[in-house]
């Protein structure tokens, strides 16, 4: 499922459109980015992570889900 953003967060930054390796995203300034291109969504999570406003929402398929490994499990 490609990233959905949360208008009401959204500080229209244009991070996410700047952050976003496959470049999916169209912004216009001022705007709440627009996901063009979600088919092409590679579930990087990038635009999740350097979100500042925390407005993106990305639900991963179920077989990342599977292989997901939470990071913080690995330190001591
Ligand atoms: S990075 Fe977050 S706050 Fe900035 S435009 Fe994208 S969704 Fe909005
Ligand atoms: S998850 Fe990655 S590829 Fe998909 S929209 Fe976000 S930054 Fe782009």
């Amino acid at each position: 499922m490609p990233p959905i953003i949360n208008e009401d967060l959204c500080t229209r930054c244009g991070m996410c459109a700047a952050i976003c390796p496959m470049h999916l995203f169209k912004h216009e300034k001022g705007q709440v980015p627009v996901v063009a291109y979600p088919e092409e969504c590679w579930h990087c999570n990038a635009c999740v992570l350097d979100c500042p406003a925390r407005a993106v929402e990305l639900r991963l398929p179920l077989n990342y889900m599977v292989l997901h490994v939470d990071a913080d499990t690995l330190h001591d």
